[in-house]
């Protein structure tokens, strides 16, 4: 089922309070209309009570997909910057769910479960499209970090971030972003060919890959923000 809990918006516009249903466990194979919602930028964005103006919540929320494989928790970006100890939250709470301390019968379901975290809607949109399309996502950012290799500049700082934002058949389109704002500060589209280069020199990636794969946050701006986590023994 997906859960619903009652939230005040506050419209930064006109400052009246309007009170929401605020989503916080999404199941898109009961919902794709959540699911479309989320890719198409409109899930969780209400009208404000007094002027109107569109106003969004900022994502937190849990999304299961069975049929995609995929656990993830949605955060808000401006959290990123806490990233272990939210990896360690949203870690428990999938163990409790469908990890080793749920029933047999949710360790089942969760066995064909990635579980993955992201931080602001740009990056939770990131997922499904890599899912939808299967497209391994820790592959999706290697793939970033080989493009920043060969980039002559990358506005990459704090809050700006690489997105995937479309696939097609021989393309991949990139987006420099801001995470809170979802401003485009470039495109750009790489072939998609790439990927599978990538992912015939494993030997070469796996330490990377590691890193990334080193808790649900599999997001090459972790490599960005200090020691992180200690490898597993
Ligand atoms: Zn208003």
């Amino acid at each position: 089922m997906s859960l619903f809990q009652p939230h005040t918006l506050t419209c930064p516009s006109c400052a009246a309070l309007t009170p929401v249903e605020a989503v916080n466990t999404v199941n898109a194979d009961r919902r794709p209309d959540l699911k479309q919602a989320i890719a198409d930028g409109a899930f969780q964005v209400f009208p404000c009570s007094a002027c109107e103006a569109p106003i969004r919540l900022e994502p937190l929320f849990n999304y299961l997909e069975v049929g995609a494989g995929l656990w993830l928790a949605a955060y808000p970006a401006r959290q990123m910057p806490d990233y272990l100890e939210v990896e360690d939250d949203v870690s428990a709470v999938f163990d409790e769910t469908y990890g080793a301390g749920a029933p047999p019968v949710a360790r089942g379901i969760g066995d064909g479960l990635s579980v993955r975290l992201t931080f602001g809607w740009p990056a939770a949109r990131e997922k499904l499209l890599l899912r939808a399309n299967d497209i391994d996502d820790t592959l999706a950012e290697l793939l970033k970090l080989d493009v920043l290799r060969r980039l002559p500049e990358a506005p990459l700082e704090p809050g700006i971030e690489l997105r995937v934002t479309d696939v097609s058949e021989d393309k991949i389109t990139m987006r420099w972003v801001d995470a809170e704002s979802e401003e485009v500060i470039d495109e750009f589209a790489v072939a998609r060919a790439l990927l599978d280069e990538i992912a015939l020199s494993p030997e070469g990636w796996a330490p990377v890959r590691a890193q990334l794969e080193n808790g649900p946050f599999v997001d090459m701006q972790k490599l960005y923000m200090g020691q992180g986590r200690a490898a597993a023994e």
